[in-house]
C-alpha cells in the first residue's frame, strides 16, 4: 500500500547582500531543493534591491521560491534556519547584513500567529522585495485576508528592486 503525505503549497523569500549574494542564493535554491519530502516547484528571477531598514550596507540579491513539502511550518522554519547556518550567516542585529536569509512567506493558507513564527510573513505586504519576485511565479497565489498577490504587488512601489536579466546558459 502506497503511503499518502499531504503536502503543501510554500513560497520562500531568498534574500544576501554579504560575500557573494549571487552564488549564495543559487545555493539557497540547491538546498531548498534537497530538503527531505520537499519539491521545488518554480524559482523566480533574481532581483537586486536596496537595502531597507539599515541604509548602510551593500544591495540585496533577493528571489522567491515555491516549493511542495510534507514538512509542517516548525520543521520547515528549523530546515531554513539550519541552511542559513551552513551558509555562514551570523545575526548581529535587526536588518543586518547577511550571507542568505530564507523566509516563510506563505504556507498554503495557513494563517499562524506565534512567537516565533507568523505566516503569511509579517512584514511580506510592505516589502516590494519580496512581492515583485513572488508576483512573478505566482500572480494567482491568495495572501489569506489580503487578496491576490498579483494585486498586492502592484499597490507598492517596486523602484527600488530591479529584475537581473538571466544568465546565457
Ligand atoms: P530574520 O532572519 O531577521 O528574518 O528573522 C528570522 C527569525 O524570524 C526566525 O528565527 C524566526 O523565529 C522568526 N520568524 C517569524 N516568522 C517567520 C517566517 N514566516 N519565516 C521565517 N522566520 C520567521
Amino acid at each position: 500500500m502506497s503511503r499518502v503525505t499531504a503536502t503543501h503549497p510554500a513560497c520562500i523569500a531568498l534574500g544576501a547582500n554579504i560575500g557573494e549574494p549571487l552564488r549564495q542564493i543559487e545555493a539557497g535554491f540547491s538546498a531548498l531543493a534537497a530538503l527531505p519530502r520537499t519539491r521545488l516547484l518554480a524559482r523566480s528571477s533574481l532581483y537586486r534591491s536596496a537595502p531597507v531598514g539599515y541604509a548602510d550596507q551593500p544591495d540585496f540579491i533577493n528571489a522567491v521560491a515555491m516549493i511542495e513539502t510534507a514538512l509542517d511550518p516548525h520543521a520547515l522554519l528549523a530546515a531554513l534556519l539550519a541552511i542559513e547556518r551552513a551558509q555562514g550567516r551570523v545575526r548581529d542585529f535587526p536588518n543586518a547584513p547577511r550571507t542568505l536569509d530564507l523566509d516563510i512567506v506563505l504556507y498554503g493558507d495557513l494563517v499562524l500567529h506565534e512567537p516565533g513564527l507568523t505566516i503569511p510573513h509579517a512584514r511580506m505586504l510592505e516589502r516590494a522585495f519580496v512581492m515583485v519576485p513572488l508576483a512573478e511565479i505566482a500572480p494567482d497565489a491568495r495572501v489569506p485576508g489580503q487578496g491576490r498577490v498579483s494585486e498586492l504587488a502592484a499597490r507598492l512601489d517596486a523602484g527600488g528592486v530591479a529584475q537581473l536579466r538571466r544568465m546565457p546558459a
